[in-house]
């Protein structure tokens, strides 16, 4: 008993202790950028991660609620939320992801509201290659010479937590596979 109870004041400070500095940055809310290294500190193994419980709170809130939601991306193409933005022209908009995966881990999005990959239809044809060719760009301008990850999340399975179509540059460091 006392063993188990040991076991359980452990395991709940390791969570505390790992979730803690995450759910306080409010990583949604508040778009502070922290460093890879920072973030590194923040992440444990075995613990569901923050993006896939966000997605799924998403993925439950878009259940109940019929009408199309504006998304935080929306207001980064405004302006009205400041981003570490890096790219932009008429057609998308690419800024630094505020919770970094990796030492270099940046977003693509379109102007035009796709909420996501599955959404798409023929007309976007021209978009999705532009949205592929800016991130290809990019990769390159932030010297991932070594090779990179575009990753597109979809729906819940996918774990998405933004409905807003977007690719996922992820570079600087040897990725694994399978992903999660
Ligand atoms: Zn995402």
């Amino acid at each position: 008993m006392a063993c188990l109870t040991v076991l359980r004041l452990l395991h709940t400070s390791l969570t505390t202790r790992c979730w803690a500095p995450l759910l306080t940055s409010g990583v949604l809310g508040s778009l502070t950028h922290q460093t890879w290294g920072q973030q590194q500190r923040l992440f444990c193994d075995g613990v569901q991660s923050l993006e896939v419980q966000r997605a799924q709170r998403e993925a439950a809130l878009r259940k109940e609620s019929h009408k199309p939601q504006t998304t935080i991306f929306s207001k980064i193409i405004e302006k009205t939320i400041p981003a570490d933005i890096i790219y932009e022209d008429d057609k998308c908009l690419a800024f630094r992801d505020v919770n970094p995966q990796a030492p270099v881990h940046f977003l693509v999005i379109p102007k035009t509201v796709i909420p996501g990959i599955s959404h798409v239809r023929a007309g976007d044809a021209e978009v999705l290659g532009h949205l592929m060719l800016t991130a290809s760009l990019l990769a390159q301008r932030e010297g991932l010479t070594d090779g990179y990850r575009i990753v597109i999340n979809d729906g819940k399975h996918g774990a998405q937590s933004v409905y807003h179509l977007h690719l996922h540059v992820i570079g600087g460091r040897q990725m694994g596979w399978p992903p999660g």
